[in-house]
């Protein structure tokens, strides 16, 4: 070390103040408006610390993390195993830009396309989040396809950049600004809430309306969560996808999974949602818990694709960082070490017997959905009209955060409570959560 670089590190670290009025003070000056809106309880919630499934606020209060960061902590917070790979990545080199060669990023790739159904040809583009690994997947499926038109679904979120925008069908989540031209809406098959009731057939009719009327016919693909995240924790029937895949196929169109919040083996059956449908698709999208709260996104695509965007030298400065590399290395090996994929199958089933037993208890839990660690519950003001209870939705959440349970509000209504907890949640915990849930609704 030198003589600089020894001193600094020898330096006491810089001052953090962890007071509340000063964390909030700061924040409220400094973060830009839109950076600052998104706050979920009525009062700031101020983290300081997370090990497993657990947080605890700044204060020392511990609470049960049924959010994992946004589904960003999939293996547990502060992971031994991933604290050591991105330390010892971190002691020999922090970055390496992908002009030049690393192992470490090479191995990732290699470990990724193992995830994937036998068969096709894989390669994998690391990016640093979901967003950017939206963009990637419509400009790739436009070069592949030549065509110019996507598919996607009402309520669907695919990112934040005014590209990955254009295909949110969720209006909080699209800005007052020009977006990305070429995407088409179709009714999500929403079996709760859908405009077509339950089925499938009539949102495949649909799809066919929207193919022939809002499209050239030709089309470049189209983009589906097989389990909608912000849009409530919607699961698209598996008949559907494989209705979707055949018409979207039939018109030029890749098909496009975005695994971004279902994938990981969350919903316990397979790695990745889309295999419960049967259908493969030509691109999987990946982030949020593919790193453990390290920023990493990949794209997923059959070579051939790939290939056909391969014209331009397409970069994303940190896509390809060692240390989130090795991070997302070290998830994978977690998940296979501890059991993670069949331990959230029977976590799931576990929580989601616990919710159907509350359901049965209160009438204003309308519906109970979801797979493994991936469940919704959306509350009604009654089970008829299923108006949405959105002030009972938020009631109820702010008792939970009494009940220290940390969970999330969402759907385009904001009356469905989102439950996504790291992997390694025990059942004891679950138990935990069923009782302070319980109280909420009781005491709401
Ligand atoms: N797709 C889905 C399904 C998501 O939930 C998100 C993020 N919530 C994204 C894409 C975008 O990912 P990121 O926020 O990492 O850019």
């Amino acid at each position: 070390m030198n003589e600089l670089a020894h001193n600094m590190a020898t330096q006491p670290a810089l001052p953090v103040d962890w007071s509340a009025d000063a964390i909030i003070n700061r924040r409220e000056t400094f973060y830009s408006a839109t950076q600052r809106a998104f706050v979920p309880y009525e009062n700031p919630l101020i983290f300081k610390q997370g090990r497993g499934q657990y947080l605890w606020d700044e204060q020392g209060n511990k609470f049960l993390d049924l959010l994992g960061m946004n589904l960003c902590i999939s293996v547990g917070h502060a992971h031994p195993a991933i604290q050591a790979a991105v330390v010892k990545q971190m002691e020999s080199l922090m970055h390496c830009t992908t002009m030049f060669y690393h192992p470490v990023p090479a191995h990732y790739c290699e470990e990724l396309a193992a995830t994937m159904p036998e068969g096709h040809d894989w390669v994998v583009h690391l990016t640093s989040s979901g967003t950017e690994a939206a963009d990637l997947a419509i400009q790739m499926a436009r070069s592949y396809t030549g065509n110019t038109d996507l598919v996607t679904l009402h309520n669907a979120y695919h990112g934040a950049t005014c590209g990955a925008q254009s295909l949110c069908g969720i209006s909080n989540f699209r800005a007052n600004t020009v977006q990305l031209p070429g995407a088409v809406f179709t009714p999500a098959p929403d079996q709760y809430r859908g405009m077509f009731g339950e089925g499938v057939e009539p949102y495949l009719d649909a799809l066919d309306r929207t193919l022939h009327t809002a499209t050239s016919k030709k089309i470049a693909g189209m983009f589906i969560e097989p389990i909608q995240g912000f849009g409530g924790v919607v699961p698209i029937p598996h008949d559907y996808i494989c209705g979707a895949a055949e018409r979207v196929r039939a018109v030029g169109g890749l098909v496009i999974a975005d695994e971004v919040q279902c994938g990981f083996a969350r919903t316990g059956e397979n790695f990745w949602t889309f295999q419960d449908s049967g259908v493969v698709p030509d691109m999987v999208i990946t982030a949020k818990g593919i790193g453990n709260g390290f920023p990493l996104g990949a794209v997923i695509a059959k070579r051939e694709v790939a290939e056909a965007f391969s014209d331009k030298f397409h970069f994303h400065t940190f896509g390809a960082n060692p240390m989130a590399a090795a991070a997302g290395r070290a998830v994978l090996q977690i998940i296979q070490n501890e059991g993670l994929q069949e331990h959230s199958r029977v976590m799931g089933e576990k929580l989601l017997a616990e919710l159907k037993k509350l359901q049965d208890k209160y009438e204003i839990i309308g519906d109970v959905r979801g797979k493994g660690l991936m469940m919704g519950i959306e509350l009604v003001k009654d089970r008829k009209t299923k108006e949405p209870a959105v002030e009972e939705t938020a009631r109820v959440f702010e008792k939970t955060r009494e009940k220290r349970l940390v969970m999330s509000k969402s759907g385009t209504n904001r009356n469905v409570l989102r439950m996504l907890p790291p992997m390694c949640i025990q059942e004891s915990d679950i138990e935990f959560f069923a009782k302070g849930f319980d109280e909420a609704f009781a005491e709401m």
